[in-house]
C-alpha cells in the first residue's frame, strides 16, 4: 500500500503540475486523484513537446495507465472539466465522484459582483468560493444532478480504497499552496477551505492511516498572485531583473515575487506533515542548472542551496526542476 500527497508549500505556482506528471510517469500510480479546491487552480504541464493548463483534470493523465479521479471534496465548473477531457483524450479512464459540488454561473455573478472578495480577497472570480458556501449551506448541487456529467460518475473513495488494498500505487494532487489554507493561511487573503495534506486527504476520501509520503512543492523563489501579505516582496522592478516575473495560469495576473523563506517553509513542512520537498525553478534562480539532470552537475551555489534548504527543513529535497518539462528532474529518491 502506498499512498503519496502533494502539496503546495507555499502559495500556490510552486509547479505542482510538473511535479506530479513526473511522480506520475516514474513511478507508475494505478491512480492519480485531485484532490484541492477546484477550477481556481491552474497546473501547468509540459511534457513530449506540449504544453497543458489543467484546472481540473489531474496532472498525472500523462502517464496513460493512470485512472484519473476527482475526489468529492473539489468544487467543479462542468464546462471547464468536460473541454480538458477532449483536450487530453482521458474520457475512458476519467471518474468524477458524484458528490463533487458543481459551480454554476450564479456562483461566478456572485464572486464578480462582489468587492470584497474581488477588491479585498483579490478571488480568480471561477465561483469556487460562492459554490463552498452554497455548500456549507447545504444549498449547493452536485454532480450526480448534472445528465452532462453521468458518464463519469464512480464512487472515487471505493475505487482508491480497492486499489490501497491491491497493493498499488495512489497519487494524490493537491491544488493552491498551504498559505492560502482558510484555516492556516493568511486570513482574509487566502481561498475558500483547507490546503493542506489533511485536507487533500479527506477531498478524496482517504483516512490519514493511508499515507505513506506527503511531498511538498516549493519554488526556488516566492510568488504570490495578487492581495495578501509577501515577506521579503520585491519591486516588479527587480523582479523583473531578477528574471522571476511570471504570469498566473487562470488569470494572466502578475505575480509578486520574493526570495525563499525558510520560516515559511519551515512551517509548511509542519502543517503538512511533510516527508519529502521538491524544489522547482532552480534554474531560474541559478541558470546554469538549466536542464541538469544529475545532482553533482549543478553548480556549487545550487547545491549550497538544496543543502540549506535541507538543513533549515529537516526533510530531504528529492527532486529538484531545473526546466519546466517533465524530464527536467534531478531524481533524489532512493530506489
Ligand atoms: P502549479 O499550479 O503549482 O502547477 O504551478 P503553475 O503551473 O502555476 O506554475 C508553474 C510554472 O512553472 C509552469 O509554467 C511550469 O511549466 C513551470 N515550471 C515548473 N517547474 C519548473 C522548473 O523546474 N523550471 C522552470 N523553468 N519552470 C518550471
Amino acid at each position: 500500500m502506498a499512498c503519496t500527497v502533494v502539496v503546495g508549500g507555499f502559495f500556490g505556482d510552486e509547479g505542482k503540475g510538473k511535479i506530479v506528471a513526473y511522480l506520475a510517469l516514474k513511478d507508475k500510480p494505478s491512480i492519480v486523484a485531485r484532490a484541492g479546491v477546484g477550477p481556481n487552480a491552474g497546473h501547468t504541464v509540459e511534457h513530449a513537446g506540449r504544453r497543458y493548463s489543467l484546472r481540473l483534470v489531474p496532472s498525472g493523465f500523462v502517464y496513460e495507465k493512470a485512472r484519473l479521479l476527482i475526489g468529492p471534496g473539489v468544487a467543479v465548473n462542468s464546462k471547464v472539466l468536460l473541454d480538458e477531457i477532449e483536450q487530453t483524450s482521458c474520457r475512458s479512464r476519467f471518474g468524477l465522484d458524484p458528490q463533487c459540488a458543481v459551480i454554476e454561473q450564479t456562483h461566478i455573478d456572485e464572486e464578480t459582483k462582489s468587492q470584497h472578495l474581488t477588491r479585498t480577497v483579490g478571488t480568480t472570480k471561477s465561483g469556487v468560493g460562492a459554490c463552498n458556501a452554497a455548500r456549507a449551506l447545504r444549498m449547493v448541487k452536485l454532480a450526480r444532478d448534472f445528465p452532462e456529467l453521468s458518464p463519469y460518475l464512480k464512487d472515487v473513495g471505493a475505487e482508491i480504497h480497492s486499489a490501497l488494498s491491491s497493493d498499488d500505487l495512489v497519487l494524490v494532487e493537491g491544488t493552491q499552496g498551504t498559505f492560502l489554507s482558510l484555516y492556516h493561511g493568511t486570513y482574509p487573503f487566502c481561498t475558500s477551505k483547507d490546503t493542506t495534506a489533511s485536507a487533500a486527504c479527506a477531498d478524496i476520501g482517504v483516512g490519514p492511516t493511508m499515507v505513506t509520503d506527503v511531498v511538498a512543492v516549493f519554488k526556488a523563489f516566492v510568488t504570490r498572485v495578487g492581495t495578501g501579505p509577501l515577506d521579503g516582496e520585491l519591486s516588479s522592478e527587480e523582479t523583473r531583473k531578477r528574471g522571476w516575473q511570471e504570469f498566473g495560469t487562470v488569470t494572466g495576473r502578475e505575480r509578486r515575487a520574493a526570495p525563499f523563506n525558510f520560516e515559511l517553509a519551515k512551517l509548511a513542512v509542519r502543517l503538512n506533515g511533510v516527508t519529502q520537498a521538491a524544489i522547482t525553478k532552480l534554474d531560474i534562480v541559478f541558470p546554469e542548472s538549466k536542464g541538469v539532470k544529475e545532482y553533482n552537475d549543478l553548480p556549487i551555489p545550487a547545491k549550497d542551496f538544496i543543502d540549506r534548504v535541507e538543513k533549515n527543513l529537516g526533510v530531504a529535497v528529492t527532486l529538484i526542476g531545473t526546466g519546466p518539462s517533465t524530464d527536467e528532474v534531478i531524481e533524489r529518491r532512493e530506489e
